[in-house]
């Protein structure tokens, strides 16, 4: 799928090193999964690094290796084949997500939490801070502006909505760190549903929306 918003280059290699929580790792690797381009970056991030460290072994490290290690990184070539093992997308729910939602999206149970916009919270095995979600949001409707909390990754699975940074189409993923602030505008006739993960709450700005807040708990 060709798609035109990707994750950034730092939550490709935290996720490729595996050190992103459950939240966040369940929407990379969706995103993954629609995605030619991040894939191919993911597998390569491995690669390099798994390649590495079978060279260095158990070696004794030596003044300066790190330098060395960095340099033989930047030596490696660029070109990977992807691995045969590409994760599918099936139907409407792609399929690093079937196991947490189940097949259809249509299947989802929604809870409305404010006019226009209905919620899906998506249980964690582990003890996590981060929230993993989905949101449901009507044609015409605008999240409030917000800025975040913290990190936030936002993957849209179905509809489409806009804000400053351009259209989000299914697929698309927007990586925003807790300095953004941004006010999606669902477009078309269609609702917008993406898949969320937040590292703290999001903090809504003025008053209406700091009174929802409490109500919604996005
Ligand atoms: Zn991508």
């Amino acid at each position: 799928m060709s798609l035109d918003h990707h994750l950034d280059d730092a939550t490709l290699l935290q996720y490729a090193c595996g050190n992103l929580d459950e939240a966040f790792t369940v929407v990379v690797a969706t995103h993954v999964a629609m995605c030619d381009t991040c894939r191919h970056a993911v597998r390569q991030a491995e690669e390099l690094g798994g390649g590495v460290l079978e060279d260095v072994g158990t070696a004794e490290l030596e003044v300066g290796s790190f330098e060395h290690l960095m340099l033989r990184i930047a030596d490696q070539p660029a070109e990977i084949a992807p691995a045969a093992t590409v994760p599918h997308v099936s139907g409407d729910v792609p399929a690093p997500l079937v196991r947490h939602l189940g097949p259809d999206l249509d299947a989802v149970r929604w809870r409305s939490i404010a006019p226009g916009v209905r919620k899906h919270v998506i249980k964690q095995n582990s003890a996590s801070k981060s929230s993993l979600y989905m949101l449901h949001i009507a044609p015409g409707m605008a999240v409030p502006e917000h800025g975040h909390g913290g990190s936030e990754l936002t993957l849209i699975l179905s509809g489409s909505y806009t804000d400053v940074f351009g259209t989000f189409r299914r697929g698309d993923i927007a990586d925003l760190d807790e300095h953004v602030e941004h006010q999606p505008i669902v477009d078309g006739d269609l609702p917008c549903i993406c898949l969320v993960a937040t590292e703290a709450p999001t903090r809504f700005k003025g008053f209406f929306s700091r009174l929802l807040q409490p109500l919604t708990g996005i």
